[in-house]
């Protein structure tokens, strides 16, 4: 998969609709400090739903929506949609283009599409796990990042090659499913303790 193209609005310091088309090969972001240029890489891995907001370097989510400048008035809404080319199938989803949108409101509303159709957070996490591409894939490596890997802890480490070599989508499912068991058991002690209370 390749990223096509970036569709911003009311994201950070981007008040009004920007369109970013990215073509095959290489694509180079220049300009002045302060001119938006992290904001991009920051709008890109919260569409894939990064949720920490130290990572997106604000304080609350509000501050991804555009917070007005002087000539502009703030806006109520950030919507940013990445436009995935899935030629190749590397999504799981029968489509050639992939679209992932997400939404926030002031009051904290937020909303995940795939495909301009309602989603969860964990779909779009499903969607792109083990594919390298999802918000702590490597498609995205920020500064400081490199050096950050360098100095990883042995099991830290073993966590980032089993992303790579695609099990990470299995560690989820498996604690999924001891919690599952777990809450099995507690219903189970439960409904026990009522069969004693009845005999
Ligand atoms: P550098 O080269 O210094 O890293 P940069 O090009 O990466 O800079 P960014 O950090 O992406 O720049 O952009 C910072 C700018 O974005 C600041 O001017 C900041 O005021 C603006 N900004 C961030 N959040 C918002 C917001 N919610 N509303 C309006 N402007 C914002």
């Amino acid at each position: 998969i390749f990223l096509k193209a970036l569709h911003i609005q009311g994201f950070k310091s981007f008040a009004d609709k920007l369109k970013l088309e990215f073509g095959a090969g290489m694509c180079v972001i220049v300009g002045p400090n302060g001119s938006g240029k992290s904001n991009v890489a920051d709008a890109v891995r919260w569409v894939l739903g990064e949720q920490s907001v130290k990572s997106l370097r604000g304080s609350k989510m509000e501050d991804v929506i555009f917070s007005g400048s002087s000539a502009r008035r703030p806006v109520g809404m950030a919507e940013v949609s990445l436009v995935f080319d899935n030629s190749a199938g590397t999504l799981p989803l029968d489509f050639q283009e992939v679209t992932i949108t997400r939404r926030v409101y002031r009051d904290g509303e937020s909303q995940y599409y795939i495909n301009r159709s309602l989603c969860r957070l964990r779909d779009i996490q499903e969607l792109f796990l083990d594919t390298g591409s999802g918000k702590e894939g490597f498609s995205i490596i920020g500064q400081g990042r490199i050096d950050e890997i360098l100095n990883l802890k042995s099991d830290e480490r073993r966590l980032l090659i089993e992303e790579v070599a695609g099990i990470s989508k299995y560690r989820m499912r498996k604690k999924e499913a001891l919690k599952k068991l777990e809450d099995t058991q507690k219903n189970l002690e439960r409904l026990n303790d009522i069969i004693v209370e009845i005999e």
